[in-house]
C-alpha cells in the first residue's frame, strides 16, 4: 500500500482492511509505503486511530491487521525503497500494489516497480484521476503497460464499488416493465446532480490540480451515465460489462462549451492552498448527448457540485407525459438516489381524495436502504482486486473514451460563475435545463 500515511488510507483503507479481515477476506501481509520517516509502531497507531475515527475498532480483527502489517519508509523517487519491498516481497505470489499517493507520481512508481522486478506476477490498483486530459491519461496508460498486462491493472473508481450505483444495473436488466419503456420514446431526459454541504476541507493544494469536472464528472458521473445508458451485456462478467460502458462512451460527442457551466463558490480563495486569483471550479453543470438509436434527442445533463445546501446524489429519469399532460403538472419519473442513503423510486399519478377529478402526485417506493448497509465501497473494491475480479474497475479504453468527452471543457475553457455557499450553484446552469422542466433539486437526508 503506497500511500500508508495519506488521507485516503486513514479515512478509507484502513477501515476497509479491518472488514475484509472480519469477513475472512485478508490472509496475506500488508505492507503500507510512505515518506513520513515512521516506525512501524507509528504506522499501527495510525490505523488504530483510523479506526476509531471511521466506522469503530474491532480489537480483534484489528489486532490480526497489525501483525500482518509491515511498513517500508522511504522516498519513491529512490531506488533502495523498492529494494526493500522486493525483499519484504520475498517469494510472495501474486503480490497487488496499490498507488493511493499523489497522481503524478503514478508513472515514477510503476516505472520502479518494473526495474525492481516487483511487478513480477503482481496486479497493481490505481488511484484516481487516472490522468489529467486524454493526453496524460494515454501516456499513464502506456507506461502502466510497459510493466503490467491491461488484466493485471485495476483503475479505480470507488463509486462502481458502491451498492447503490451496482443497484442501477440490477434495476435497469433485472425488471420486463423497465425496458419498452428505456429509450428516446418514453424518456424526456435524464438529469444526474452530485451536491455535497461542505467545501474542500482544507485541501487546497489537491483540489486544486483538479476541480469538479475532472475530479467527480470525467469519472464518477459518466459511469453512472454509462450504467444508465447502456445496453445489456452479454454477461454480468468485466470484458462483457466494459464493452457496453466503452459503447456509450464512444456514442457522446464531446462536451461543446456551449453546454457546460463552471462555478466557485464564494470564500474558495481563503482556503488554505487556494491561488488568491484561482479560477478552478468547485462546481460544474453539463448536457451531453448520446448518439444512439436508444438515446437520439434526450438529453442527460450532469451537476456536481460544493457548498450546495443537501448532501445528495441522485438521478432522475422524466418520462414523457401522457396525452393528458396539460392536465397534471408532472410526468412520472425514476428517482434513484445514490448517496448517501439508497432508494429507487417511482413518480407516479393518483387520483386526489375528494369531489374533485384531478390528480395528485405520489412516489412509489422500490426499495430504500440506509447508508450502513451493504459492502463500502472500498472494501469491495479491494476484495475484488485481491481475487483478480476487474468488473468493477475502469478499463483503458473507456477512461480514455471519457476524457476525450470532457477535455474541451476541463480547465479555463470557459467563463466562471461565482456562487453563494448554500445555492444550487449559480444561476448560469439553469440554462442548460430550461427545456426539461428546470434541475429537480434532491431533498436532504432523512
Ligand atoms: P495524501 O497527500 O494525503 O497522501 C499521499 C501519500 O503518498 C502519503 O502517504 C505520502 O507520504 C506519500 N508520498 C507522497 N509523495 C511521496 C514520495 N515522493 N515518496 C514516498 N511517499 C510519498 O493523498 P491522499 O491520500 O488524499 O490521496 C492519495 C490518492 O488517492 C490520490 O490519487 C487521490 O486522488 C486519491 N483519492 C483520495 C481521496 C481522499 O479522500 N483523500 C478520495 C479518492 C481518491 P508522506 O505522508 O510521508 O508524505
Amino acid at each position: 500500500m503506497f500511500g500508508a500515511s495519506g488521507d485516503l488510507a486513514y479515512q478509507q483503507i484502513f477501515p476497509a482492511l479491518q472488514q475484509m479481515i472480519l469477513r475472512g477476506n485478508l490472509n496475506v501481509p500488508v505492507i503500507g509505503v510512505a515518506k513520513s520517516g515512521w516506525t512501524l509502531e507509528q504506522l499501527r497507531a495510525r490505523a488504530r486511530e483510523s479506526l476509531t475515527q471511521h466506522g469503530g475498532l474491532n480489537e480483534e480483527a484489528f489486532s490480526k491487521l497489525i501483525a500482518q502489517l509491515q511498513y517500508i519508509d522511504g522516498a519513491y523517487e529512490d531506488p533502495a525503497t523498492f529494494e526493500s519491498l522486493r525483499q519484504a516481497l520475498g517469494d510472495a505470489q501474486l503480490p497487488t500494489h496499490y498507488l493511493a499517493i499523489p497522481p503524478s507520481l503514478f508513472g515514477a512508481v510503476v516505472e520502479s516497480l518494473g526495474k525492481s522486478r516487483c511487478a513480477r506476477n503482481a496486479r497493481v490498483i490505481v488511484e484516481k484521476p487516472f490522468g489529467r486530459d486524454l493526453d496524460s491519461a494515454r501516456k499513464l496508460n502506456e507506461t502502466l503497460h510497459t510493466v503490467f498486462p491491461e488484466s493485471a491493472i485495476f483503475r479505480i473508481d470507488h463509486f462502481l464499488g458502491k451498492e447503490a450505483v451496482e443497484n442501477l444495473y440490477f434495476f435497469r436488466f433485472y425488471n420486463t416493465f423497465l425496458e419498452p419503456i428505456w429509450n428516446r420514446n418514453y424518456v424526456e431526459s435524464v438529469q444526474i446532480t452530485m451536491a455535497e454541504t461542505f467545501g474542500i476541507k482544507g485541501r487546497g493544494h489537491v483540489y486544486e490540480e483538479t476541480g469538479a469536472i475532472r475530479d467527480v464528472v470525467q469519472n464518477h458521473l459518466l459511469q453512472v451515465v454509462a450504467l444508465l445508458a447502456m445496453e445489456p451485456p452479454t454477461g454480468l462478467h468485466a470484458e462483457a460489462l466494459h464493452d457496453e460502458q466503452a459503447k456509450v462512451f464512444e456514442m457522446i460527442p464531446p462536451i461543446e462549451a456551449a453546454n457546460t457551466v463552471r462555478g466557485q463558490f464564494l470564500g474558495y480563495h481563503d482556503e488554505p492552498g487556494v491561488a488568491a486569483d484561482s479560477t478552478v471550479e468547485t462546481f460544474a453543470a453539463v448536457r451531453l448527448q448520446i448518439d444512439s438509436w436508444r438515446w437520439q434527442g434526450v438529453p442527460f445533463l450532469i451537476r456536481a457540485g460544493k457548498c450546495l445546501p443537501v448532501d445528495a446524489t441522485e438521478v432522475l429519469v422524466r418520462l414523457k407525459k401522457p396525452p393528458v399532460g396539460k392536465l397534471i403538472p408532472e410526468g412520472n419519473y425514476f428517482r434513484f438516489r445514490l448517496g448517501p442513503e439508497l432508494a429507487l423510486s417511482l413518480g407516479a399519478q393518483v387520483k386526489l381524495p375528494g369531489p374533485e377529478l384531478v390528480s395528485m402526485p405520489v412516489e412509489l417506493s422500490a426499495v430504500r436502504r440506509d447508508r450502513t448497509e451493504g459492502m463500502a465501497a472500498y472494501e469491495r473494491l479491494l476484495t475484488d482486486a485481491m481475487r483478480g475480479d476487474a468488473m468493477l474497475f475502469v478499463r483503458e479504453d473507456a477512461v480514455e473514451e471519457a476524457w476525450k468527452m470532457v477535455d474541451p471543457v476541463v480547465g479555463q475553457a470557459t467563463p466562471l460563475h461565482i456562487y453563494s455557499p448554500g445555492s444550487w450553484g449559480p444561476p448560469e446552469a439553469e440554462r442548460l435545463a430550461q427545456d426539461i422542466g428546470g434541475w429537480d433539486n434532491p431533498r436532504a437526508a432523512s
